[in-house]
């Protein structure tokens, strides 16, 4: 069978601004050929049993010879795979695009293209600068600032200082004084407004915003460095104005994310949205026990129990699983109270069709243990090894009757720690959404120097085992996600 190639534009760096079509192309590739200007996060969202390969270009020299990522992609969908070639920005500009397109047409390849959001529109506008405003100019132009090997900058000027529109180049930083010097000499104004945008749309971006005769000397000042973008027209004089991104809550800070994998979903994508640099790092997951005969003893004796508590979203799916391994199904709990320590809990509990009687006005352990203290037992408590203390303290000093299943393991992964260790060496913000997630972030970096992070804990038992380990901590008011990232802003 023959297989087939998409050519993805990833866009220009936030994973955010990925099109629909192309994140839909990436889950389900096969193989994923991808470049150096790809962002980690995008390169994050190909699935694990992808081959990747890495032809990244450097400016001067190639990495991979253009003929062979054409071979490349050719000899891939010839063994029948599902390749996409996934470049930076938008795949048709200035990205060869089509010249990667030939050999499959020769060969009778079926491919598609996903268009991207090209870096000469979006980094300008991350960086304030709408490229074209009706009381400024009527054209954009986007030109490369790259010659090929040996040649020089072939650059209408004249032509491009008549057209009167916005100038954007792209791949311009090393030969920035020649095109300023080209439009100067070409009769454009030196006190036109220029910038000039690195790392533009990701949480590292820098600008550099002044007028066509400084830019070049400000540029040095500021060592930027590819991959930039250059901007010059009356436009740029509106990116203060306009400087939206810079201005985020969390831009610049840099964030580490230890909720396991399945969950940090929203919190690093609302963190980042707030213009924060995030790496998530899932130290725990939680496995549902494939034996747990404790549990299933409970679940035949489902009707003496009074009340039913869920400590975690896990709980209920592991539950419900064992529930219907034994043939029954929601029925059984009629006439058990159900209880949940949050809202994401409790929701987890709707999706198989129930509602929580009982969810704590600050999600932890120690309220929902308070706000059980009078409830008439039995008690069945259905979560993780290693639990927090609170619930079987108070129910055993109340003499409610109860019983402590260990249905699922909380356990710790070890990820790649080296990017973490990298980030250690700076100040650093980490997340930790209970005390396994602290547990599991210390022991998978062991000897690793804590003094330079700032635990951002969902609540004080949280803070508490972060504390034992020496690690600063700030505590969010109420344990819900909100709150927490209320609390990091604060910071
Ligand atoms: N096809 C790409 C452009 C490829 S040429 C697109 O549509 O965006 C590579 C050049 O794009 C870089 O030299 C730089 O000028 C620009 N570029 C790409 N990503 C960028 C980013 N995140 N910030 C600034 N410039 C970027």
């Amino acid at each position: 069978m023959i297989g087939n190639v998409i050519l993805v534009g990833a866009g220009p760096g936030d994973s955010g601004l990925l099109t629909q079509k192309g994140l839909w192309a990436l889950e389900q590739a096969q193989v994923v050929v991808y470049d150096r200007l790809v962002s980690s996060d995008i390169l994050a969202l190909i699935p694990p049993g992808a081959e990747k390969i890495d032809v990244g270009k450097e400016s001067s020299h190639h990495l991979v010879p253009q003929e062979q990522i054409n071979k490349i992609l050719l000899d891939k969908a010839r063994e029948g795979k599902r390749v996409v070639r996934l470049k930076g920005g938008d795949p048709f500009l200035f990205g060869r695009g089509g010249e990667e397109l030939e050999l499959l047409e020769e060969n009778g390849i079926p491919y598609q293209v996903v268009p991207g959001v090209t870096s000469a529109l979006s980094v300008p506008a991350y960086a304030g600068i709408p490229v074209t405003h009706r009381d400024f100019c009527s054209s954009v132009h986007i030109i490369t600032g790259h010659a090929r090997a040996g040649a020089r900058l072939q650059i209408n000027y004249e032509a491009l200082c008549r057209a009167g529109g916005t100038l954007v180049f792209l791949m311009g930083v090393t030969a920035l004084p020649q095109i300023c010097q080209g439009l100067l000499d070409a009769g454009m104004s030196p006190g036109m407004p220029a910038a000039v945008v690195e790392r533009g749309t990701l949480p590292q971006q820098r600008k550099v915003v002044s007028t066509l005769e400084q830019l070049p000397q400000e540029a040095k000042q500021a060592q930027i460095k590819s991959p930039a973008v250059i901007v010059v027209g009356k436009v740029c004089g509106l990116s203060q104005r306009f400087d939206w991104f810079d201005r985020l809550p969390l831009k610049g800070r840099q964030i580490i994310v230890t909720r396991p994998a399945d969950r940090s979903g929203t919190l690093c994508g609302r963190l980042r949205q707030l213009g924060a640099s995030v790496t998530g790092y899932p130290c725990i997951r939680t496995v549902a026990r494939d034996n747990c005969p404790e549990l299933d003893w409970a679940i035949e004796h489902l009707g003496s129990y009074r009340w039913l508590v869920f400590t975690s979203p896990a709980g209920p799916p592991v539950f419900f699983d064992r529930l219907h391994s034994a043939g029954r199904d929601a029925r059984a709990l009629a006439g058990v109270k159900l209880a949940a320590i949050g809202p994401k809990t409790a929701s987890a509990l709707e999706r198989f069709g129930l509602r929580a009687d009982l969810v704590p006005e600050t999600y932890d352990s120690q309220h929902l243990a308070q706000a059980m203290s009078e409830v008439e037992g039995p008690v069945l408590l259905c979560r993780a090894s290693r639990g927090s203390d609170a619930l079987p303290a108070l129910f055993s000093k109340n003499g409610i009757p109860f019983e402590d299943i260990s249905c699922y393991d909380t356990v710790y992964e070890a990820p790649d720690p080296a990017p973490v260790l990298e980030l250690l060496k700076q100040n650093v913000l980490v997340t930790f959404t209970s005390a396994s997630t602290v547990r599991g972030f210390v022991e998978s970096l062991p000897g690793a120097d804590l003094s330079r992070v700032l635990g951002c804990c969902i609540g004080p038992q949280t803070a508490q085992e972060a504390r034992k380990y020496g690690i600063a901590t700030v505590t969010a008011r109420e344990a819900t996600m909100d709150s927490l990232i209320e609390c990091i802003k604060g910071v």
